[in-house]
């Protein structure tokens, strides 16, 4: 049996979750959320840029998230382009702190106020198969169990992350900028303390950052080549802590604290973007259409714009709102491209190992057309 639906969205991290929200908001669409995973699991992922708060206002959520326990903070730290310690700190922001973000109850608020709205989220629900019957997009999804479901969408929403399951299923392809690999460990802080400051430090493999969480955690990277992070996680991770331990900046800051670390973890950091994020009947939000190197913190914030512009967008295509003064794909190329101007920037500001491969590769390069 196939069902109809209006809104399809394939994914329910932020981007998607945020997208399904504001459709409800403005329409009375009928919206369905299909995401793989059961219940939010912990994810890399974790610090919300100051502007954040104001979109997730718009979604109604701006109390609740101030109420769930994130930790604020109040700027950053880091040893960047020299070996003096600079600061950048919130403190005359009109929009307030960032946040340390527990990622998990974040997601799990933001399933909440979906459901809450009225959008029907599937969890534990996997987008398998598309197709076209009688010239319309139909959706497999299989669900728990093994149990299988046919939507007829009128829209769908690629939220599915870097993988843009439905859009690349469209002909869309992806661009990759550069390939990167994050080393990351995950500690309980069980003595000391530890600053609410983000600490992010440049060295010759690459940069490491550290910050701390809600729970009393703390998360400690590096994000390197992969050849790099390859070498650094033989014989059990050993070099990368004594990298770790030399850093001027992280490391007197760890050695004042006692953690019970777990094993370190290897996640891969792409930035990259769809050759178009827009078809016929469907658009693509958040790491989906662009990933970003989580040196400018803000894949979770554009991922929130970029569902705020997807609503809009679509509810004015149904006939449920008016058209918007701007295209929808320059508005996700415009914050791409921004994202890549401060990358470039923040990257050629760092011009102490010139000779060290990993700096020697990010020499910024003009942009290919795509
Ligand atoms: C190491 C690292 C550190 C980062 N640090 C930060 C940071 O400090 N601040 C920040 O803002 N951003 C950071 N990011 C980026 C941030 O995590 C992403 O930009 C953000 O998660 C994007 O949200 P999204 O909803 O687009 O995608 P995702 O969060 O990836 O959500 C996609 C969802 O789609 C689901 N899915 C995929 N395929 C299917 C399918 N076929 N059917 C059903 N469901 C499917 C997945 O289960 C997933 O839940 C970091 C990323 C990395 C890798």
């Amino acid at each position: 049996m196939v069902d109809a639906c209006d809104v399809l969205v394939i994914g329910g991290g932020p981007a998607g979750l945020a997208t399904a929200i504001g459709l409800r908001a403005r329409t009375d669409l009928t919206v369905v959320v299909a995401e793989d995973r059961t219940s939010p699991t912990e994810r890399f992922g974790e610090t919300l840029t100051p502007g954040a708060l104001a979109a997730l206002d718009r979604l109604g959520l701006a109390d609740a998230f101030r109420a769930d326990g994130h930790l604020s903070c109040p700027g950053g730290i880091s040893v960047w382009g020299g070996p003096r310690p600079g600061h950048s700190d919130h403190l005359l922001d009109p929009r307030g702190p960032a946040w340390h973000l527990d990622r998990r109850r974040f997601e799990t608020r933001l399933r909440a106020r979906a459901a809450q709205v009225g959008v029907d989220v599937r969890t534990g629900t996997r987008v398998v198969t598309t197709g076209q019957e009688s010239g319309r997009t139909t959706v497999g999804l299989r669900g728990p169990a093994g149990r299988s479901t046919t939507l007829r969408p009128t829209w769908v929403v690629d939220a599915s992350g870097g993988g843009s399951w439905f859009a690349r299923r469209q002909g869309a392809v992806r661009h990759t900028r550069d390939r990167l690999v994050a080393v990351l460990r995950l500690a309980d802080l069980e003595a000391g303390t530890f600053t609410a400051q983000t600490a992010v430090e440049a060295t010759p493999t690459g940069w490491w950052y550290g910050s701390k969480l809600p729970g009393s955690r703390i998360v400690t990277a590096l994000v390197a080549d992969r050849g790099a992070a390859a070498d650094l996680l033989r014989g059990g991770g050993r070099r990368w802590h004594e990298e770790l331990a030399a850093t001027t900046l992280l490391g007197p800051l760890l050695a004042r604290v006692r953690l019970r670390g777990e094993p370190l973890r290897c996640r891969p950091v792409t930035v990259s973007r769809l050759d178009r994020v827009t078809g016929s009947g469907w658009l693509a939000v958040g790491d989906a259409a662009s990933e970003r190197d989580p040196i400018t913190g803000c894949g979770i914030h554009d991922a929130l714009l970029d569902a705020a512009d997807a609503a809009w967008t679509i509810a004015a295509a149904t006939g449920a709102g008016g058209q918007p003064p701007w295209r929808y794909e320059d508005r996700v190329e415009a914050r791409f491209e921004n994202h890549r101007q401060t990358r470039d920037a923040l990257y050629a500001a760092e011009r102490r190992w010139p000779a060290e491969a990993f700096w020697a590769a990010r020499v910024p390069r003009p942009v290919a057309a795509t």
